[in-house]
């Protein structure tokens, strides 16, 4: 919950501050009171400069999305602070033994681990999220109790 809500803030906040942007932009160039039915000819490089700055505010919204995203997927699900130390899994040689490359990251306060398929094949494959138990000692002794299982 505290995850969904970080994100929500953050479109939040980003959609203020372009909304802001917009209001500025708006009031540098305001809207005509009765806009002819064809646009005329004589404002053409006003009309112009102000297309182009709406597509670039478009192009900023696009952009805040993306990165905010891009930022939310590698983040902790629990303490929302950013996984680190990437490492990369499996061989494609030895595909069998060690499975397909994949990226794993951390977070560093041991929450879980964000699996992220290397080469998406298949089309886009969302990351694979585990989350660590609580309990240091069973994933250290969770090695030992299967091999007493099997003997
Ligand atoms: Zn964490």
């Amino acid at each position: 919950m505290r995850y969904w809500g970080y994100f929500t803030a953050k479109l939040a906040g980003a959609a203020a501050t372009l909304y802001g942007l917009l209001l500025l932009i708006d009031s540098i160039w305001p809207a005509e009171k009765n806009p002819p039915l064809i646009a005329p000819l004589r404002d053409g490089p006003e009309l112009l400069g102000y297309n182009l700055l709406m597509m670039g505010w478009f192009l900023m919204c696009v952009g805040a999305v993306v990165l905010i995203v891009h930022d939310q997927r590698r983040r902790c699900r629990i303490c929302l602070r950013r996984l680190r130390m990437p490492i990369e899994t499996g061989s494609w040689g030895r595909m069998l033994f060690l499975g397909r490359p994949r990226i794993e990251y951390i977070c560093p306060y041991g929450h879980g681990t964000l699996k992220e398929e290397e080469l998406q094949i298949s089309g886009r494959e969302a990351p694979v999220w585990t989350p660590n138990s609580d309990d240091l000692w069973d994933d250290l002794c969770a090695s030992s109790k299967e091999s007493d299982k099997e003997s």
